[in-house]
């Protein structure tokens, strides 16, 4: 089930020296996600699903088309299918010789002067390279039809073999995660089963003797665990299989008995909490005792301080991402480097998550040397024109502000000052598939 261990693997400290001007302490978010793509190897392991099944799944080879789609030239068009060397600049009368019907193929010729009655998806007739629409032609009836002049160009309205897809060709490539589109184009080439990549299995748990579960008593000073439930969620987007291992107590056996198990039965392992240097805790150094790990302070906000690495138990490993504790902190750093992260170890590749370029609305305070997250809200007026205006406090433990926004305003790191009509990069939470 879990991850071969790391042998082969350069360590994190050979990997880190290929960065220009590393430094664990003020790296910036360019370079954190430099280290993590270098480091992570995807899982290898396939297995076979029905199409339907295989829906958000990353396909695991390239998928070869047996067949043409379309199989025959066809019309795109109810009409008439004509030979364009009838056509005129007057109108033409042309002789109807029958009808094809879409899956119904007319079996005669179609000679000069005469033409085909075609409904959409019927096979073309050899002779035949052009449709006319219905709606363009004139006093059409059983023998005879008039197409004025113009109505059409030489090859119109014909659709041919293959141009959807080629027998032969790749119909979708290796590493793809499969949409309601592909499972359709699949459909279409009768292909009933795909190899898709095995679920990526992912242990998770909070560290912090503050935190209370849902359920208990909730002491003084002590907050309920709210990570573990958004974890939750976004690992589920991301189509990951979850170990949700609860809260572990600020204490050496407890986290290396946690830490172990997660080693030996997750391929990645998210924990939250007790990464900060001051941290009075054993997070860190369990992690470190562990296996290859290192301990950065992000040029970032929300979410500077991060761990990550591999880390080992019993001939099995898992790559280990220590997430900050704060809310906020927790949902960003899985965005900008665990999402990621974990698709690549599902053997998918991932495109860039898109940007879109919008007018903010108001000025917003901002340091260069370092990423800022802000939530906002991207509104679109009754003129239509859209802008963004982030959602007042962005302190990293309100999550309600996360909760309220539709977007995040992303503060590259060399930017300075935003003024109010500025634009500024948003990345979207919601995407249409
Ligand atoms: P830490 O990174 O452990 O220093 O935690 C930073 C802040 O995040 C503290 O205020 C914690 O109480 C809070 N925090 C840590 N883990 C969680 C959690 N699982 N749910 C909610 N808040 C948390
Ligand atoms: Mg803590």
């Amino acid at each position: 089930m879990s991850t071969a261990q790391q042998p082969l693997h350069p360590s994190l400290d050979q990997i880190a020296s290929c960065v220009s001007g590393y430094d664990p302490d003020a790296l910036p978010v360019a370079s954190a996600q430099q280290v993590i793509r270098s480091f992570i190897r995807p899982v290898d392991s396939v297995e076979k699903l029905a199409i339907r099944a295989a829906l958000d799944r990353v396909l695991a080879a390239d998928i070869i088309s047996p067949i043409n789609v379309p199989a025959h030239d066809n019309s795109a068009m109810d009409g008439y299918a004509i030979r364009s060397a009838d056509l005129d600049d007057k109108d033409v009368s042309l002789q109807v010789v029958g009808t094809a019907y879409a899956g119904r193929a007319f079996s005669g010729d179609v000679g000069p002067g005469q033409c085909l009655r075609i409904m959409t998806g019927a096979i073309m007739p050899p002779a035949c390279d052009t449709v006319v629409p219905q709606e363009f032609t004139r006093d059409g009836n059983a023998q005879s039809v008039t197409i004025p002049a113009g109505v059409v160009r030489a090859g119109d309205n014909r659709r041919f073999a293959g141009e959807d897809l080629a027998a032969g060709s790749i119909a979708l490539a290796k590493g793809k995660i499969l949409r309601p589109a592909d499972l359709g184009l699949l459909a279409s080439l009768g292909i009933a089963e795909v190899p898709v990549q095995r679920r990526l299995r992912v242990a998770f748990f909070s560290t912090g003797d503050e935190l209370r579960s849902i359920g208990e008593a909730l002491d003084e000073g002590c907050v309920y665990d709210s990570n573990r439930y958004t974890l939750y969620g976004m690992l589920r987007r991301l189509g990951c299989d979850i170990v949700d291992m609860g809260v572990v107590r600020d204490e050496p056996q407890a986290l290396e008995e946690a830490f172990r198990s997660a080693a030996e039965n997750a391929d990645a392992i998210i924990t939250s909490g007790g990464v900060s240097v001051g941290a009075a805790d054993y997070t860190r150094h369990m992690m470190a005792k562990l296996g290859d790990v290192c301990f950065w302070k992000i040029g970032m906000r929300p979410g500077r301080p991060m761990a990550f690495g591999h880390i080992s138990s019993g001939g099995r490993g898992a790559y280990l991402f220590g997430l900050p504790g704060n809310p906020v902190a927790v949902m960003v750093t899985f965005y900008f480097f665990a999402r990621e992260a974990l698709l690549h170890m599902m053997g998918a590749s991932p495109a860039p998550l898109p940007l879109m370029s919008v007018v903010s609305s108001s000025a917003i305070r901002k340091k260069p040397g370092r990423t800022e997250y802000q939530r906002a809200i991207l509104s679109t007026a009754a003129d239509g024109s859209r802008s963004v205006s982030i959602t007042g406090a962005q302190g990293s433990g309100i999550l309600r502000s996360m909760s309220e926004a539709n977007c995040m305003v992303v503060l590259h790191h060399e930017q300075g000052q935003v003024a109010a009509g500025d634009m500024v990069d948003v990345i979207l939470f919601e995407g249409l598939l």
